[in-house]
């Protein structure tokens, strides 16, 4: 046959009965966690048979590569369902936070910068970056969030321990995450010690080309007297490395939360 009439179905071959491993119902494949039911489409083996066409991955192991994510990105029980469907555009300026968050996680992984969100308590800071995060979690990103203000916490407890490698073990999976949420990004108090972490963490993930997104309750500019800005958390150093590694977006509004207090008034 010639070579261009051939063709070549995308699907990976089915095996012959031969191929495959002796089915023992009461011992549970590789993978499949005790307690779990047997899935009725692949019967645990992964691979779903297409009649006359071939075989897939199951849908189940895909579900079960999405859950492992998941969990594994840490994202709080608080913004477990928050996403972007579920982001309400108030104002142009969260109308535009809301477009190139979405536009970062759909053209990702051909993205060079991260977001820095801006903006008062409660305007949606969290609530987006946690949306990006469950949409890469979808393309099969490895994503992690970290309140920084506890990740600065359990580095500091992992000193108290005996092992040296201790610290490490704690930024290991910082370093490697694909994808970071740094939420609170300045909320620490700054002493040389902190601002020598946040420098070292960053600058880690900087020199790796990995995607950091931000969120700061501090803003560039001192609007009254007294006031700090997010240069005066972090330190000019760090600012500076921020500029280049994140786009930044100012999110104006009203707290958020002021509604649920709104609406519980309103069923009273
Ligand atoms: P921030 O990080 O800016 O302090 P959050 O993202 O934590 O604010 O938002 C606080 C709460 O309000 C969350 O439950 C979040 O889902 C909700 N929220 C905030 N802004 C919006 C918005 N524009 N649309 C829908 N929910 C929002």
């Amino acid at each position: 046959m010639a070579k261009e009439n051939l063709k070549f179905h995308q699907l990976a071959l089915v095996p012959t009965h031969d191929s495959l491993p002796e089915f023992n119902p009461h011992e549970l494949p590789e993978g499949l966690d005790e307690g779990l039911e047997i899935c009725s489409l692949c019967h645990g083996t992964g691979m779903e048979i297409v009649r006359g066409k071939g075989a897939r991955q199951c849908e189940c192991r895909r579900m079960k590569s999405y859950d492992k994510l998941l969990k594994a990105a840490r994202i709080p029980r608080r913004y477990a369902n928050c996403e972007f469907e579920g982001y309400q555009k108030k104002n142009l300026s969260q109308g535009r936070a809301f477009q190139l968050s979405f536009d970062l996680a759909n053209h990702y992984p051909k993205v060079e910068r991260g977001l820095l969100f801006m903006g008062s308590v409660g305007v949606g800071k969290t609530h987006l970056a946690t949306s990006i995060l469950r949409l890469l979690i979808e393309k099969g990103a490895t994503c992690l969030f970290y309140e920084f203000g506890s990740l600065l916490k359990e580095i500091q407890s992992s000193y108290s321990t005996i092992s040296q490698t201790s610290e490490f073990r704690v930024l290991e999976p910082i370093f490697d995450a694909e994808v970071l949420v740094l939420d609170e990004l300045g909320a620490s108090k700054p002493t040389d010690w902190v601002r020598d972490t946040m420098m070292h963490i960053i600058n880690t993930r900087y020199n790796d080309k990995k995607l950091t997104i931000f969120t700061t309750n501090y803003l560039d500019a001192r609007r009254r007297d007294g006031e700090e800005t997010l240069e005066d958390r972090i330190g000019t150093r760090l600012r500076s490395r921020l500029y280049e590694m994140c786009q930044t977006l100012i999110i104006d509004g009203e707290d958020y939360r002021k509604n649920f207090d709104k609406s519980a008034k309103t069923k009273s």
